[in-house]
């Protein structure tokens, strides 16, 4: 079996490197890919950007790829899917429709009011003025988001109402047409990653994501520093709860609107202090950097799983299996991220790392001359199992101890607040 992963961070590494372990897996071409994936067995480096859709379809289509796994939004937003699907071709991520899910925030709030599902009580703006008036009426802490893809940064918590105020106006200023003004949520984020072939939804472990670049979740927010699973926070009970209240309600109200949704179904919750859970958010594919903390856990064969959603299949599908104990995965950053950083710097102590029994996923890597060399913000994402929590997070820093670049940077207390 051919199969080609869309993308180049830590997670698209991680998905090429649970395919190929699949003795099912013939060919794995990485679109683009990073210097991490060049090194993978079965697999090649293709040098075609994830928004070239026309160019992507092309290769897929002359190589005969039998699945094509798409890990960033940017080209299911785009409607590499629909595209790839009119070829013929099987692909694992939602169509261009299916993608609002993550694209548009008032779209989401919309599809889970309708379909009865707990989430941030709140409302869509086009004007400043009203959405101000709102904030107003509704008091602060309150939450500003723009309705549309802002790189993890159009979401402003503000705790006063000037906050509010700067927020509502500095997002029109940027150009985009409309805003949600939400209630704030307090409590304990969770991840649910779950599987959907359009019908049938299976939630993979839960994980928990460390999003600021500070240790104590200080500073300024990243594509994420860190992550592990599962998160204790929602043991089976609740991830029932989750499947039956928010997961397959999800899918329905998709499949209600005419959407065929077979792709990943990221669910980030707020669990209260009270154990209520509300949708915060959703993504239409699978985390990075929580993919690396759940799938190197997954014991049944990724590939056997994906195509099971692509072929509308997972209801058929046994139980998943899954190893005994958790994942820890820290990120190794540049200095200066997620403010402007330096590339180019060589990365030195992989194999010593490795030797530690952790497996280091690359994000932002290139390999050049044999040489690893940094090229990117978020560089390296080093996981470790180990039977409880505790175990895996000392063998994980062993681990990341041995890694050398200039300037590196990762936060201590990755899983801390689980122990
Ligand atoms: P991501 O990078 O996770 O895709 P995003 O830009 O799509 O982020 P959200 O996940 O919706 O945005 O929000 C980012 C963060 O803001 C959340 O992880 C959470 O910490 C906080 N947040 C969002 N909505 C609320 C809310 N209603 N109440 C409290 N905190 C919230």
């Amino acid at each position: 079996m051919k199969v080609a992963v869309i993308g180049s961070g830590g997670r698209e590494h991680t998905l090429a490197w649970s395919l190929v372990r699949s003795p099912e897996v013939s060919h794995c071409y990485c679109l683009p890919g990073n210097g991490g994936t060049a090194g993978l067995p079965k697999t090649v480096n293709v040098a075609i950007a994830v928004d070239q859709l026309g160019e992507i379809c092309e290769f897929c289509q002359t190589e005969k790829i039998d699945l094509v796994v798409v890990g960033p939004e940017l080209p299911l937003t785009l409607g590499l899917t629909d595209q790839l699907q009119a070829l013929g071709i099987k692909v694992f991520g939602p169509t261009k429709a299916g993608a609002e899910l993550e694209a548009s925030k008032s779209w989401t709030k919309q599809l889970l009011v309708e379909a009865g599902v707990p989430t941030a009580f709140g409302e869509t703006f086009t004007n400043p003025e009203p959405a101000q008036a709102y904030a107003t009426k509704m008091g602060a802490p309150i939450v500003v988001k723009a309705d549309g893809l802002a790189a993890g940064k159009g979401v402003i918590v503000a705790q006063t109402l000037a906050e509010a105020t700067t927020a509502i106006a500095e997002l029109f200023d940027q150009g985009f047409a409309k805003i949600v003004v939400e209630e704030f949520l307090p409590g304990e984020e969770v991840s649910v990653l779950a599987l959907c072939d359009g019908k049938t939804v299976i939630p993979l472990l839960p994980a928990q994501d460390h999003k600021r670049i500070g240790e104590g979740d200080q500073g300024l927010n990243t594509g994420g520093m860190g992550a592990y699973c599962p998160a204790p926070i929602a043991p089976p009970a609740v991830i029932d709860q989750v499947q039956k209240q928010i997961l397959q309600p999800t899918a329905n109200a998709l499949a209600k609107r005419g959407i065929d949704y077979r792709g990943v179904l990221y669910a980030g919750l707020m669990v209260s202090s009270t154990g209520e859970i509300k949708v915060l958010e959703y993504n239409c594919r699978f985390g990075d950097p929580e993919t690396q903390a759940v799938l190197p856990l997954l014991a049944t064969p990724l590939e056997k799983v994906l195509m099971a959603c692509v072929d509308q299949t997972l209801g058929q599908l046994e139980p998943l299996q899954w190893h005994a104990g958790s994942a820890v995965c820290v990120v190794v950053a540049a200095g200066g991220y997620p403010g402007s950083y330096r590339k180019g710097d060589e990365i030195g102590g992989l194999a010593e790392a490795k030797a530690q029994d952790v497996t280091v996923f690359h994000a932002g890597t290139e390999l050049k001359e044999g040489k690893v060399l940094t090229n990117g913000g978020r560089v390296l994402g080093v996981t470790a199992l180990g039977e409880d929590l505790s175990t895996a997070i000392a063998t994980v820093y062993r681990g990341v101890e041995q890694i050398t670049f200039d300037g590196m940077y990762y936060r201590r207390d990755i899983g801390h607040k689980a122990l």
